[in-house]
């Protein structure tokens, strides 16, 4: 494998050019270049100046993650996810360009199961989408950051919120995540099943 170098804190102009147009051609419209699209996934709710993306992607399953992982992975572009952009402290800046990749259409809930009190959820569901969904069952979720966050969002920032003090955070309320690490290789991280040793965590 051919390794560029890059220099921290410097921007890879070369590989953003190489990733853009690799992006367009796997992704059409779902690739979205527009200084509108990028500022508005640059800004949030903070006293750090916007840094905006070069380009902003929608995938629509694990998968198309996977493969935005891999061809940035191989030209050494920071990818930077969103869920709904209500964090606080920068976190969906890109100080260094890069792609920012939107969740929002990755937004099912694919399961829910009231019986066991848990549910599989995609990573753009919101919190409040999740909740009117559940609203029949009698269940709720109940982490409340106080936005309408993404539950990939939140489990990304182990979201606190009012609740906490009685529902515990995102920390007591995820039983095991589907991720896609760096290297472009989809991993889960545990089951359905509550870990019996909360210490071994
Ligand atoms: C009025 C207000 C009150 C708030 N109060 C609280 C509070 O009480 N407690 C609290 O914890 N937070 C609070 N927040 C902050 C914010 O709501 C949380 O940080 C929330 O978890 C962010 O979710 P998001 O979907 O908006 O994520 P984003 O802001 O879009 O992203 C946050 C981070 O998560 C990463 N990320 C997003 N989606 C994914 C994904 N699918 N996979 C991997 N990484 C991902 C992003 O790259 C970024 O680093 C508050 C915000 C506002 C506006």
């Amino acid at each position: 494998m051919a390794l560029m170098a890059i220099r921290m804190g410097e921007r890879n102009e070369a590989g953003i050019a190489a990733v853009l147009p690799l992006l367009a051609e796997r992704f059409g419209p779902r690739l979205q270049t527009s200084q509108a699209v990028r500022a508005q996934h640059a800004h949030t709710t903070t006293y750090i100046p916007a840094q905006l993306p070069d380009g902003v992607v929608f995938p629509e399953t694990a998968a198309e993650v996977r493969e935005i992982v891999a061809i940035a992975c191989a030209h050494c572009v920071p990818l930077i996810a969103f869920g709904t952009g209500s964090s606080l402290e920068g976190h969906i800046n890109a100080p260094h360009g890069g792609i920012s990749v939107d969740m929002s259409r990755m937004d099912k809930v694919l399961s829910v199961n009231p019986g066991d009190l848990d549910c599989t959820v995609e990573p753009g569901v919101t919190r409040e989408a999740l909740n009117t969904y559940l609203r029949d069952t009698g269940l709720f979720f109940p982490i409340d950051p106080g936005a309408n966050a993404s539950i990939g969002g939140m489990a990304s920032t182990r979201a606190s919120g009012t609740n906490a003090v009685r529902y515990g955070t995102m920390k007591d309320n995820v039983l095991a995540l589907t991720a896609v690490t760096a290297g472009a290789k989809e991993i889960r991280t545990a089951h359905r099943a509550k870990n019996p040793r909360p210490d071994m965590t």
